[in-house]
C-alpha cells in the first residue's frame, strides 16, 4: 500500500510562537490517527528549529515550503537544502503554485531544487496543477503533463521513488471552490499512467499523489476514497488543528 501523507502548508501564517502552540495541539490530537498515516508540518523557515526540536520522537515530521536553487554561496536571503536538513526539517514542497506565479519559477529553477532535495536527503512534495482558463480550454492534462516531464522525468527511478507529488488545481487553491473528487481521480489517474510509462508500473505504483486546493474536513472524505489519491497538501485548513487532524482521519478503513 502507498504511503497515506497529510501535509500542511502553513505558507506565510503563524508567529513562532502560535506555530509551536499549534503543532503540540496536531499532536496531542494525533494519538488515536491510524499510524499508517504520515502528518507534515511545513511552517515558515523561521520556526523549523524549534519546531523540529518540539516534535523530536514524535509520528509528525516537519518540512518547508521551499529550498533554494544553489547549494550555498552570495544568495541573499535564499535557504538551502543542507540548511534545512541540518534543522532538521524531512520534507521540502517544490513548485508549489504561488512560487510558480509570485517568484516566476521555471521548471529549470523547480528540477534544481529538486535535485538539491534529493542530495539532502528531503523528501520533496513536488506540486503541479492548472490554472482556471487552462482547465476551461480543455488544457489541463497537457499542462500538467508538461510539469511532470520537465521536471521528475529528468530524474532517474531510483530518485523517483523519493518524490511525493501534490496535484493542485490552482483555481482550488483558497477559494474554498475545491476539485470534485471526480476531477482529482482522473487527473491522479493520468498522472500515475505518465509515471508508468516513463518509469514502469512498479515505480508508478508506489508513488504518493496528494490532492490539494480547498480540502477540508467536509470533503476530504470523498476525496480520499478515491484509488489513486494517498493524501493531501494542505493550506487554510492545515492552521486549525482540529480541521487538520479530521482530515487526517478522513481515509477509508
Ligand atoms: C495549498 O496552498 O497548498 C492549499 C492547498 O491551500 P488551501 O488548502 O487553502 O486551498
Amino acid at each position: 500500500m502507498r504511503n497515506r501523507i497529510v501535509a500542511g502548508n502553513w505558507k506565510m501564517n503563524t508567529t513562532i510562537t502560535d506555530g509551536v502552540a499549534l503543532c503540540k495541539d496536531v499532536l496531542n490530537l494525533s494519538a488515536n490517527l491510524p499510524q499508517n498515516v504520515t502528518l507534515v508540518v511545513a511552517p515558515p523557515f523561521t520556526h523549523i528549529s524549534e519546531i523540529s526540536k518540539a516534535l523530536e520522537n514524535t509520528r509528525i515530521a516537519v518540512g518547508t515550503q521551499n529550498c533554494a536553487a544553489w547549494e550555498k554561496g552570495a544568495y541573499t536571503g535564499e535557504v538551502s537544502a543542507a540548511m534545512i536538513a541540518a534543522c532538521g526539517a524531512k520534507y521540502v514542497i517544490i513548485g508549489h503554485s504561488e512560487r510558480r506565479e509570485y517568484f516566476n519559477e521555471s521548471n529549470e529553477t523547480l528540477l534544481a531544487k529538486v535535485n538539491l532535495a534529493l542530495k539532502h536527503q528531503l523528501t520533496p512534495i513536488f506540486c503541479c496543477g492548472e490554472k482556471l482558463n487552462e482547465r476551461d480550454e480543455n488544457r489541463h492534462f497537457n499542462v500538467v503533463k508538461e510539469q511532470i516531464e520537465e521536471v521528475l522525468f529528468r530524474l532517474n527511478g531510483e530518485l523517483m521513488q523519493r518524490i511525493v507529488i501534490a496535484y493542485e488545481p490552482v483555481w482550488a487553491i483558497g477559494t474554498g471552490r475545491t476539485a470534485t473528487p471526480e476531477q482529482a481521480q482522473e487527473m491522479h489517474a493520468h498522472i500515475r499512467l505518465l509515471l508508468s510509462n516513463h518509469f514502469g508500473n512498479s515505480i508508478s505504483q508506489s508513488i504518493s499523489i496528494l490532492y490539494g486546493g480547498s480540502c477540508k474536513p467536509d470533503n476530504a472524505q470523498d476525496i480520499f476514497s478515491k484509488p489513486d489519491v494517498d493524501g493531501g497538501l494542505i493550506g487554510g485548513a492545515s492552521l486549525v488543528a482540529n480541521d487538520f487532524i479530521a482530515i487526517a482521519k478522513s481515509f477509508p478503513e
